[in-house]
C-alpha cells in the first residue's frame, strides 16, 4: 500500500492535520494507498525550510549548481524504472510511455544546468563616466503547483529552471499523483546532492493549500500548471500581493487538415492528437478541422485508426484509464451534452468495458462528425479522448474557425504547401504550432498559451527569464 507524505527540509513529513485521503488505482477502481492531506502549517514549514536554504543556494556559483543538477539528471536516468513505475501506477499511463517521459524529465535538468552557465546580464555603454550593467537575480522561494496528467515531466520543466537560476522550491503535486514527485525530491536531496530545503514537496489538496502558498509573504513567484478555475483563483490572490505568476492552463486546440496533406499521416497524427494519454493533454488536438473536399475520405481513414487503438491496463496499450474519478464522470457528461445538441458518435461514445478493464476508468476514444464550432463540445476543454470533426471550405474559413476559441494553447497544420503552412502558422492565435505531426515539442521549445490558455512560458531558453528578475546596476565612476 502506497503511503505518500510530504518531503520537507530533506525529510518525509507526516501531515500536521493527521489526515490522509485514499488514492484509488484508476486501472482497477480499487484503493492503492493513502496520500497526506496537509494543511496550512505544513505549507508554512516547507516555505520556512525553502527560505532558510535560499542564501547558500542562490550564492553558489552557477557552475556548481549546474553540476548538482546534472548529477540529478544522471540519478533520474538511473531511477527511471522505479520512478516511471510509480508514475505509471498513480496515473494509469501505459508503462511503455514512461521511458520517453523519464528521458524528458532528465533532459530538463541537463538543459537548464548547462544554460545557467551562459545566463548573464549585459553591459550598457553610457560613456566613460559610467559602468552600467544588468544581472538576473532569482526571485527567492518559488511555488510550483502541478497537475496530474504528466506529473514528473510537468514538475521538471518548472523546477529545473527555478533551481538552476538560484531559487528554492516548494512544489505541490496534484493530490491524485503525488508519489512520483516525492520520489524525485528524495533522490535530488539524498542521492544527487541538492541541499536539504532547496527542493521541497507539500502533498495535499490544492483548494486548501494552494491559496495558502500564494498568500504566504515569503512566496515570491508561482508557476501554476492546471485548469482555468484554479488559475483564476490564484490570479486574484496574485493581484492583491503583486505576486508574479506563470500560468500554463488548458486548451481546445485546432488541428487543421488541408486537402493537399498526406491523408494517411494526418489520420494517424490526428488520432494521436486526441487520444494520447486518453486525451488528458492540455494541447490535445480536439477540434479537428477538415477541408470539405477531402472530408469523407479523411474521416474514413480516421475511424480506421481509432478502431485499431488498444485501451487497457497493459504495458503496451495505446492508452490507459482516466486518472481521476471526477474526470471520468466529467467526460461522460459530454456524451449527454452531445446527444442533446444533436450529435451522434461516429465511433465510441461510451465507457469502455471488457474482461481486462474490470472496474477501471476507461473511456472509448470518440469521434463526433458534423460538429460546428459554436457547439459546447467544440468550445469547452473536455480533457478526455473526444474529438470534434469540423468541416471548412478554404484557408480563410479554417483560420476563422481555429481562432474562434477562448483558448490558444496549441494548433496543428497538415499540408504540403510550404507557403500555406507559414501563412497559417503566422495567423493562428496559439502558443505552439506543429506541422505535419502532432507532438508536444521539445525541452528546448517554449511552451505556453495565448488568451485563456495562460501567460509566461515554460521550456526553452525563454523560461530562464520567467524564473529570474532583471536588475540594473548604474555606477558613476
Ligand atoms: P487543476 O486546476 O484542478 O489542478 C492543478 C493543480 O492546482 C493541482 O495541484 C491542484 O491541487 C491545484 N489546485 C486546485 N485548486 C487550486 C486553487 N484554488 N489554488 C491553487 N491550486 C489549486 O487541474 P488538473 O485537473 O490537475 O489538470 C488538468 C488541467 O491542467 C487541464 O485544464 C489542462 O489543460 C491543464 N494543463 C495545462 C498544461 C499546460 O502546459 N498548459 C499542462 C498540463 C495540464
Amino acid at each position: 500500500m502506497l503511503k505518500v507524505n510530504s518531503y520537507i527540509g530533506g525529510h518525509l513529513v507526516q501531515p500536521s492535520t493527521g489526515h490522509y485521503v485514499d488514492k484509488i488505482d484508476p486501472r482497477t477502481g480499487e484503493k492503492m494507498g493513502e496520500v497526506a492531506n496537509s494543511g496550512p502549517q505544513d505549507v508554512e514549514f516547507a516555505i520556512h525550510n525553502a527560505d532558510q536554504a535560499l542564501p547558500a543556494w542562490r550564492n553558489m556559483r552557477p557552475s556548481e549548481r549546474g553540476r548538482i543538477l546534472i548529477e540529478l539528471a544522471r540519478v533520474i536516468r538511473l531511477s527511471e524504472d522505479r520512478l516511471g513505475a510509480l508514475e505509471s501506477a498513480e496515473t494509469g499511463k501505459p508503462g511503455r510511455e514512461m521511458a520517453t517521459l523519464m528521458d524528458l524529465t532528465a533532459q530538463y535538468f541537463e538543459f537548464y544546468a548547462g544554460l545557467v552557465n551562459v545566463m548573464d546580464g549585459e553591459v550598457i555603454n553610457q560613456g566613460p563616466d559610467y559602468h552600467v550593467y544588468t544581472r538576473r537575480d532569482p526571485f527567492g522561494v518559488i511555488g510550483a503547483i502541478l497537475p496530474w496528467n504528466a506529473p514528473l515531466h510537468q514538475a521538471a520543466r518548472a523546477i529545473a529552471p527555478a533551481l538552476a537560476t538560484g531559487n528554492t522550491v516548494v512544489a505541490k503535486p496534484s493530490e491524485h499523483t503525488s508519489a512520483s514527485l516525492v520520489g524525485l525530491a528524495r533522490i535530488a536531496v539524498e542521492e544527487a546532492g541538492v541541499p536539504a530545503g532547496v527542493f521541497n514537496v507539500v502533498v495535499g489538496k490544492g483548494s486548501v493549500i494552494g491559496p495558502v502558498m500564494a498568500r504566504h509573504p515569503l512566496m515570491r513567484k508561482i508557476s501554476f500548471t492546471g485548469g482555468l478555475t484554479a488559475g483564476q483563483e490564484l490570479g486574484r490572490i496574485a493581484a492583491e500581493r503583486i505576486l508574479p505568476l506563470t500560468l500554463e492552463l488548458g486548451g481546445k486546440s485546432a488541428n487543421i487538415v488541408f486537402d493537399d496533406a498526406d491523408l494517411d499521416a494526418a489520420a494517424k497524427g490526428a488520432t494521436t492528437a486526441f487520444t494520447w494519454n486518453s486525451g488528458q493533454w492540455c494541447a490535445a488536438g480536439t477540434r479537428l478541422l477538415v477541408q470539405e473536399s477531402i472530408h469523407d475520405r479523411f474521416v474514413e481513414k480516421l475511424l480506421a485508426e481509432v478502431a485499431a487503438l488498444r485501451i487497457g491496463p497493459q504495458f503496451d496499450a495505446t492508452s490507459g484509464p482516466i486518472t481521476t474519478h471526477a474526470q471520468f464522470e466529467k467526460i461522460q457528461s459530454y456524451f449527454q451534452i452531445a446527444e442533446r445538441e444533436g450529435l451522434k458518435p461516429a465511433i465510441g461514445g461510451k465507457v469502455a468495458s471488457g474482461a481486462q478493464l474490470g472496474g477501471g476508468w476507461y473511456i472509448e476514444p470518440t469521434v463526433y462528425t458534423g460538429v460546428t464550432n459554436d457547439m459546447t463540445l467544440a468550445k469547452e476543454e473536455i480533457f478526455g479522448p473526444i474529438v470534434c470533426v469540423i468541416p471548412f471550405k478554404d484557408e480563410a474559413d479554417a483560420l476563422r474557425i481555429a481562432n474562434d476559441s477562448e483558448f490558444g494553447l496549441g494548433a496543428g497544420i497538415w499540408s504540403r504547401d510550404i507557403g500555406r503552412v507559414h501563412r497559417v502558422a503566422a495567423s493562428l492565435d496559439a502558443g505552439r504550432i506543429v506541422v505535419n505531426e502532432y507532438s508536444g515539442g521539445f525541452v528546448q521549445t517554449p511552451c505556453g498559451g495565448f488568451k485563456q490558455s495562460g501567460y509566461g512560458r515554460e521550456q526553452g531558453i525563454d523560461a530562464l527569464s520567467h524564473y529570474t528578475q532583471l536588475k540594473s546596476v548604474i555606477i558613476r565612476l
